[in-house]
This record gives structure tokens, C-alpha cells and sequence, in this order.
């Protein structure tokens, strides 16, 4: 079988302004998440962020894609709305698209969404956060157990103003009271798509093993088994319609 090819794409811009943040990821939140993913057989990672030519998106890496990860926050809208259309082309034709924790306010996923789903409750006070399976047949959560605990985590809570849908596999709980639909699906055309809450950039969440696990299971759920071919448009009958031929 031939490898899962794999994009991670992060924004990559809080780490280079505050220092803070860089402490925790000194080569980006997409280089930490590449180094765990590295060391899975099957899997061929690549990176990609916002201020290389084309957001680091151009055709011929969106075409060579088969799963992408999406980490953005304060930079949504410098995305070009073509290298969007680029990734929402190639989630219909099969790619997987794994969306991170602030990119549930991307331009992409709320093509996919089509709704508000930027518009959520939000603190970040140092709340401790459980993630509960709640779909423990599901491939992402296999090695994960009943929960993830996330020692300080930022706090999105309910109302996610999202579609239903199509697999609910988390549900989070806050320090605070909230709660959170943290790990769901949705199919778009061919392509699978999985959103995942945690991943604030000032606490620690991409060294977290079971983070990670549910990454990687995420790729290998999310992978296309492959890109189907179909015609569109005009179409002649294949009987005769009303005792005729049709030409
Ligand atoms: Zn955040």
C-alpha cells in the first residue's frame, strides 16, 4: 500500500511574534505535530503556512495532497479565497481535511459548515479540560480510553453554532461548567472531515500523546480509499425514452 500523503497546514504566526508561545513550539505548532507524525509508518508528512507563495497551497500540493491539517486564528481572512476553493475542490474529490481547534473560524470550514460556526462561547483562564469519548467504536478514538485530560486548555463552550453532525465522537467538559462538541464528522462530496477542539497556542496540547493519537487515527480514517471518477452534465437515455431512440 502506498503512503498517506499528508499536508499540515498551520498559519504560523503566533509563534514567531510571541515568545511565549515560541517556548512551547520553537518550529511552529506545525513542526511539532509533523515530528510526532513522522515517526508513523505509512504516512508521508509535508508543512505548509500562510506567508509562503500561494499560503503555501498551490495546486500541485492541494493535487498531491491526501489528508490536510488546518491550524489557523488570527489570520483567517489573509487566506486567499482561491487557494480555499483549491481545498474545497479537493475535498470533494476525495482529500481528508482534519480542521484544529481555532480553525473552526477558517474560511474553509465554514464553506463546509456553511454556517456561523466561527460564533462559539470562549475564556481562557487556565481551565482544566476532559475530552469523553463518546463513540468509542469510532477509528479515531482506538488507544484512547474513556477520556483526554488536558491540564489547562482554553474554554470554547456551547452553542457551536454548527450543522448536526454526521458523527459526534467527543464531548467536552470545562473547570468552568461548559461543555463543547469537541470532536465530530462530516462527509462534503467524497471527502471526510474531522474537527477537533483542543490546540490553543499558549499550553502545551500537540505534545500530548493521546492528542496525537487521535491525530494520526484521524489521517488514517480520513484518508480517501480512493478518488472516484463520474460523469456530469448532459447525459444521453440508456433505453429508448417513449419508444424512441434518443441521439
Ligand atoms: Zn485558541
Amino acid at each position: 500500500m502506498e503512503n498517506i500523503n499528508v499536508t499540515v497546514w498551520n498559519e504560523y504566526r503566533h509563534e514567531k511574534s510571541e515568545e511565549h508561545i515560541r517556548a512551547i513550539y520553537p518550529d511552529g505548532i506545525h513542526n511539532a505535530i509533523k515530528s510526532y507524525l513522522d515517526t508513523v509508518p505509512g504516512l508521508t508528512v509535508r508543512t505548509a503556512t500562510l506567508d509562503e507563495p500561494e499560503n503555501g497551497l498551490p495546486q500541485e500540493v492541494v493535487d498531491s495532497t491526501d489528508v490536510m491539517l488546518w491550524w489557523g486564528h488570527m489570520a483567517h481572512g489573509e487566506v486567499k479565497d482561491e487557494v480555499v476553493d483549491r481545498v474545497w475542490r479537493r475535498v470533494q474529490q476525495g482529500m481528508g481535511l482534519i480542521v484544529l481547534h481555532s480553525g473552526h473560524a477558517s474560511k474553509i470550514f465554514q464553506r463546509i459548515t456553511g454556517t456561523r460556526s466561527y460564533d462559539l462561547k470562549w475564556r481562557e483562564d487556565g481551565d482544566k479540560e476532559r475530552l469523553w469519548v463518546i463513540d468509542h467504536s469510532h477509528p479515531i478514538v482506538q488507544g484512547i480510553g474513556d477520556y483526554i485530560e488536558l491540564e489547562h486548555e482554553e474554554v470554547y463552550g456551547e452553542t457551536f453554532e454548527i450543522p448536526t453532525p454526521d458523527e459526534l465522537i467527543f464531548i467536552s467538559w470545562f473547570e468552568g461548567g461548559e461543555v463543547f462538541r469537541s470532536g465530530l464528522t462530516y462527509k462534503r462530496g467524497s471527502g471526510k472531515i474531522f474537527y477537533f477542539r483542543p490546540g490553543h497556542e499558549s499550553v502545551p496540547t500537540y505534545h500530548n500523546e493521546k492528542v496525537l493519537k487521535v491525530i494520526e487515527n484521524a489521517i488514517f480514517w480520513a484518508a480517501p480509499t480512493v478518488y472516484p471518477k463520474y460523469g456530469t452534465g448532459y447525459v444521453r437515455p440508456l433505453e429508448k425514452v417513449g419508444g424512441k431512440e434518443i441521439k
